[in-house]
């Protein structure tokens, strides 16, 4: 997807540092934190929405909240509590149409 903020972030067209990475999925800081830790967890192929995940993507969510799970502790987060949120299209908030989870802690 030529003009999607993620795609380009993940084929480096927008250089930005990721925090984890494999053959599936990045994450990397927002931008714009909503929190004192705020990590986007973003799938490498272009899906929308949730909306539009299928049963063929079940691995792939399952993963995406494992690796949730990992950066949390590496973020010393998972202790004191988390949110993991989903804006699931525009009329819930979701400003970049390329599924992506947001990790969310560190409040004192
Ligand atoms: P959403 O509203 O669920 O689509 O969330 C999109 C998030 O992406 C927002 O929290 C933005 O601050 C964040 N964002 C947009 N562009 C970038 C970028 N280039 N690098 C990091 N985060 C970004
Ligand atoms: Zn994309």
């Amino acid at each position: 997807m030529s003009d999607c903020t993620f795609c380009k972030i993940i084929s480096g067209e927008i250089p930005t540092e990721f925090l984890y990475q494999d053959e599936e999925m990045v994450a990397f800081r927002d931008i714009k934190p909503k929190a004192p830790v705020h990590i986007l967890i973003v799938p490498k192929r272009h899906i929308e929405k949730l909306q539009e995940v299928s049963d063929n993507e079940k691995d792939l969510l399952g993963q995406m909240l494992l690796v949730a799970q990992k950066i949390a502790e590496r973020e010393k987060i998972a202790e004191s509590g988390y949110k993991v949120v989903v804006n699931c299209g525009e009329g819930a908030g979701q400003l970049v149409p390329h599924l992506h989870f947001h990790l969310l802690g560190g409040w004192k």
